[in-house]
């Protein structure tokens, strides 16, 4: 029996798969959004969630929903754009759409966001073509994003498991199947194939929360990441008036939600011209359908000055490149070895799952709710604190069972924090 399973409650396993979808669906509408009756919730999801959707939409109603409206995507559409579509397509982005969702979060509206696309699915397009795309998409998406990232709304996301994605976690395996695996590890992850999951969630944040806590207290300079096998001695400055956050956050509107299920993260902004030293992926990260492979970066000044990878260097280079923040962190996170996610071994191909599976960084732009006031702050206030800014925000683990991490108090002296992967 591995790890993961051991964490599954023998009443979950009596359950019928629409019963565990039920579960699922329920800990996203009370516990990720703590949604209020008369309340209105957007969601998008991929065509193939349509029946966790449909479970998500039934509960929402229960507490009161006053209207859900959902947003469907489908993979081999977006593929027909990219193969057939005209050049002008890559620059363009429904602005009116984007504008008209911002304009529902500003009413009051909570964001539901079910992840399962096909995180392959332009692995075999033009790479410029896609960066177009998303730039265009994250320009026109930025007045709505803002709301999120500023947590003005309670939103959260989900996973459901699909086809192509599930072929991609379980290659070998009929895709029946790879996708229940792939459903058992979701669950497993989400931390609902429990007795009570919505009990094991109070739980859960108030453990995060206590956490959270501790390292604000504590006011660190920096943190100091290093493994023992020496591939990684990097010192992550942090922002002046970081602050640490993790689990549960009451949004601007009063409510309290869960952004990400599963969390089991702490984090916090960086400062973005301290940063020094060289760093070691410890997983690969899947970009855009492509596994960049044994990342190795040196920082300088905050700045990337080296980047290397086994497999997808020039797409690692390409990504660096796509503006000056986007050689800079945005975000430090602390995950423990022993989260049910790394233990479940699974590489999930997903920001969702894997930046819960260990210790990690993110490249680009930085959370302005991990700033003392920075949700009321402007661009310039910001960088004068040292928070980063970019159109891209990517994630990469370089947590695992060997890396020790001390907080750097300002007069340096050294505090252990995680010994060999776990807290102290
Ligand atoms: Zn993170
Ligand atoms: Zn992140």
């Amino acid at each position: 029996m591995s790890v993961a399973e051991a964490m599954i409650s023998t009443k979950f396993s009596a359950l019928t798969f629409d019963q565990k979808l039920d579960r699922l669906a329920e800990v996203a509408v009370k516990i990720g959004l703590g949604l209020r009756a008369g309340q209105e919730l957007v969601m998008s999801a991929p065509i193939e969630a349509l029946p966790l959707v449909r479970r998500i939409t039934e509960h929402a109603y229960k507490v009161g929903a006053l209207l859900v409206t959902t947003f469907y995507s489908d993979d081999p559409s977006v593929l027909s754009r990219f193969q057939y579509g005209p050049d002008g397509s890559f620059d363009y982005a429904p602005v009116w759409l984007q504008e008209a969702i911002a304009t529902a979060f500003r009413n009051g509206a909570a964001r539901l966001a079910i992840s399962g696309t096909n995180p392959a699915l332009l692995a075999g397009q033009d790479p410029t073509k896609v960066a177009r795309a998303n730039v265009a998409i994250s320009k026109a998406s930025k007045p709505a994003m803002e709301l999120i990232t500023r947590h003005e709304i309670n939103w959260t996301i989900v996973a459901c498991a699909t086809s192509e994605w599930a072929k991609l976690v379980f290659p070998g395996e009929l895709e029946d199947v790879a996708v229940a695996k792939l459903w058992e590890a979701i669950f497993v992850a989400s931390r609902i194939a429990v007795d009570d999951p919505v009990a094991e969630w109070q739980q859960h944040g108030a453990r995060l929360k206590q956490r959270v806590d501790l390292l604000n207290a504590k006011r660190f300079s920096a943190l100091h990441f290093k493994s023992e096998d020496g591939g990684t001695d990097l010192t992550v400055g942090l922002a002046d008036d970081h602050l640490w956050a993790g689990g549960g956050t009451t949004a601007g509107n009063g409510i309290y939600c869960q952004p990400n299920i599963p969390t089991e993260e702490c984090f916090t902004t960086p400062h973005k011209d301290r940063v020094d030293g060289v760093v070691k992926a410890s997983k690969p990260l899947s970009h855009q359908g492509t596994l960049i492979e044994n990342i190795a970066v040196r920082f300088e000044g905050g700045r990337i000055v080296e980047a290397t990878a086994t497999a997808g260097e020039d797409v690692l280079n390409r990504l660096i490149s796509t503006d000056d923040g986007a050689r800079r962190l945005g975000e430090v996170a602390l995950v423990p070895h022993s989260s049910p996610i790394a233990q479940s071994g699974v590489l999930f191909w997903n920001t969702l799952f894997d930046e819960n599976a260990a210790s990690h960084i993110a490249l680009g732009q930085a959370y302005s709710t991990c700033l003392i006031g920075g949700d009321k702050m402007d661009a310039a206030q910001l960088a004068k604190l040292g928070a980063n800014s970019s159109l891209i925000h990517v994630d990469w683990m370089i947590g695992s069972g060997e890396m020790n991490v001390d907080g750097v108090a300002a007069d340096g002296t050294h505090e252990p924090l995680m010994r060999r992967g776990e807290w102290v």
